[in-house]
């Protein structure tokens, strides 16, 4: 193909999607671009069994990946999946609640994190038990009621709701209880994509294999004041209602008194970072939520149609996790390699440090999903903004931009772009 004829697709494609819209541009794309260097994409296999699939097929799975099935003429070789899903996680239950979670173990790219997601009911409770990772979490639906001691001894008890956070540094020991009247369900991410959920330091573990004596000397009273300890840990199980949050407050209280910052912040409920007709990013890092020192986190809202525009992250890895709506996300490498998949509610994405991508709202309501890194600060470098910032003059000799196409890039990135 030559290259006015390749010029004429791209310019083709683009009045096309530009009249289309963005998410009903899936039928331009795949002449858009360079679809013969190298010839890869349905769009260059013209032999008519090369199109077909006669092998076995599941299809309730297949049609929940359409960019899989016909990936856009732009995707080139081939990368590590970076899908993945709680849908078919294996869950735990227990009277009281259940737990799922996707480890590097099922998800091998998922080097920096791994995700939990629980349910508790009202008034189950996730044991007292701690960890060698720091645990990052976000309420996604209910109440639920925090308990955590820092490493000087000091208290904090709290209740979250939908959209709050809760950090828990490595090492200090908490409990978790689902609060009236319908408990809790939560997203949990591990600073170590090694750690799971079924891998904690439970209290009635440790108490249940410590020698009597040793208990009692310890506490200083008998050793049967421990006759009636679970032989079995309780991991999640079903408790009694804790009553009001300042008795519980008052109750658990230190002479040393509160930890200095709160394990809790309200995410949801904070004045957006960005807000553009496209949607919304709101962050939280250390430096608004001082205590999360190992992972920093956006929430992002895309509308219909819009697009988390193109960028990458040169500090961390970036674990995603969609909330809800539908999404397409394309991901860049070197090589070239280019891949794109599809994701929905309880989906799972990952992307390596650096790397670019961008994601797209492909559904017909907003698209809401977590970025989170293990890192103290949110960091991103958008393309946008690298060639709005860079000589005209020397983009146009890269890329032959018009320097009005340029000239028009606005100064300061969207990070979520319209329709
Ligand atoms: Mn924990
Ligand atoms: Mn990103």
């Amino acid at each position: 193909m030559t290259d006015i004829t390749r010029r004429k697709l791209l310019v083709n494609a683009a009045a096309s999607a530009a009249a289309l819209g963005v998410a009903a541009s899936a039928k331009a794309f795949p002449t858009f671009g360079n679809p013969d260097r190298p010839p890869e994409g349905r769009i260059n296999a013209k032999s008519p069994s090369s199109l077909s699939d006669p092998g076995p097929q599941n299809p309730a799975i297949a049609n929940q990946f359409p960019s899989f099935q016909d990936p856009p003429a732009t995707d080139i070789n081939g990368m590590p999946l970076f899908w993945a899903s709680f849908n078919n996680a294996h869950k735990r239950y227990q009277n009281g609640g259940w737990a799922r979670e996707v480890t590097q173990d099922d998800f091998a790219i998922s080097e920096d994190i791994s995700g939990v997601n629980m349910r508790l009911a009202a008034n189950g409770i996730r044991e007292m038990h701690w960890h060698q990772q720091a645990e990052w979490a976000i309420m996604l639906n209910g109440k639920c009621r925090i308990t955590i001691l820092d490493a000087q001894g000091r208290p904090q008890v709290a209740d979250v709701k939908t959209g709050d956070l809760w950090y828990f540094p490595p090492g200090l020991p908490h409990s978790l209880q689902g609060l009236g009247p319908d408990g809790a369900e939560f997203l949990l991410a591990f600073d170590n994509g090694r750690s799971s959920e079924f891998n904690t330091l439970l209290l009635t573990d440790w108490i249940a294999h410590t020698p009597p004596d040793i208990l009692a000397a310890n506490f200083g009273v008998p050793a049967e004041e421990f006759k009636n300890i679970p032989l079995d840990n309780l991991w999640i199980f079903q408790g009694k209602d804790p009553g009001p949050l300042s008795s519980a407050q008052s109750a658990a209280q230190s002479p040393l008194g509160a930890p200095e910052h709160p394990f809790i912040f309200s995410l949801g409920d904070m004045t957006p970072n960005k807000q553009t007709r496209g949607g919304t990013v709101r962050i939280a890092d250390s430096s608004n939520f001082k205590v999360s020192t190992t992972v920093a986190a956006a929430l992002v809202t895309v509308k219909p149609g819009g697009m988390r525009e193109l960028h990458w992250h040169p500090n961390a890895d970036e674990w995603q996790y969609y909330i809800a709506g539908e999404a397409r996300m394309t991901v860049f490498d070197t090589g070239p390699k280019a891949a794109t998949a599809d994701f929905r509610a309880g989906d799972i994405g990952y992307v390596k440090k650096s790397l670019g991508h961008y994601v797209q709202n492909t559904g017909k309501t907003d698209l809401v999903f977590l970025e989170i890194f293990k890192s103290d600060h949110y960091a991103e470098v958008s393309l946008s903004d690298w060639l709005k910032h860079t000589p005209p003059q020397l983009v146009q000799e890269h890329l032959g931009i018009d320097p009005k196409v340029l000239a028009g890039i606005p100064e300061v990135r969207a990070d979520v772009l319209p329709l």
